[in-house]
């Protein structure tokens, strides 16, 4: 099913391009992304294994589909995270412009999604906020750049090695909620988990991602009696 950020396929028309799309946003009352206000979240203490991240290198293969580029992990190379005493697996990373999640009214230049699925097939997302101008900037690794990095390459298939530890930030604060996909079909429940504190990114590497991706933002959608806890 086609679908788009703009005119006659964009979000206001998502519920009626298809029965799944319409049934995705009827059905569940959360729908992501949301705006984040922290003075209005329920603060929660974070312990040291509240959420934990494994991150490491993993190898990558890369792919172009839905508007953006996906990275997922190639066979055998597992990366995860434990939430709440549950693991999910990484299936997939990709990005957004600009942010879809706006935290206390501030939006960033790019939010990157890591699709995680548990045992039993629930999904967790977490968003992490990229912005080029954010204080030091990660040292992203040399495959990122010497082979992906360049505009006219980012939608082509590689296979490449990434670094996690440059993508998730190290102080995990983090909010967190319930809601869905970003995307069609917009189904739920996806556990969300969204990093406070963004990673700075080589100002060229979202030159590339602007030029090449471009506005990739689902609208804001209405938190109505959700919780969002904020984590710290
Ligand atoms: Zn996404």
């Amino acid at each position: 099913m086609e679908w788009s950020y703009q005119g006659q396929n964009g979000p206001e028309y998502w519920s009626r391009l298809c029965t799944d799309f319409k049934r995705a946003e009827e059905e569940a009352s959360w729908q992501s992304p949301i705006s984040l206000n922290t003075a209005a979240t329920r603060q929660e203490p974070k312990k040291d294994d509240t959420i934990l991240f494994k991150k490491e290198k993993v190898k990558i293969k890369t792919d172009f589909f839905n508007h953006t580029v996906h990275l997922s992990p190639a066979e055998g190379n597992e990366a995860s995270v434990v939430f709440q005493d549950k693991m999910y697996v990484l299936q997939d990373i990709h990005a957004h412009l600009p942010s879809e999640h706006i935290i206390d009214d501030h939006s960033f230049e790019m939010e990157i999604h890591f699709v995680y699925r548990s045992d039993d097939d629930q999904l967790l997302v977490c968003g992490v906020m990229g912005q080029s101008d954010y204080g030091a900037v990660s040292p992203l690794s040399g495959d990122l750049y010497n082979r992906f990095l360049k505009e006219d390459s980012l939608k082509k298939h590689y296979t490449l090695n990434l670094d996690l530890n440059v993508l998730i930030p190290d102080d995990s604060s983090f909010y967190h909620y319930s809601g869905s996909l970003t995307t069609p079909p917009t189904m739920g429940p996806v556990t969300w988990i969204v990093m406070k504190q963004p990673i700075s990114l080589p100002t060229d590497f979202v030159k590339a991602f602007e030029k090449v991706i471009g506005q990739t933002n689902r609208p804001l959608q209405p938190v109505k009696e959700r919780t969002v806890c904020f984590y710290h």
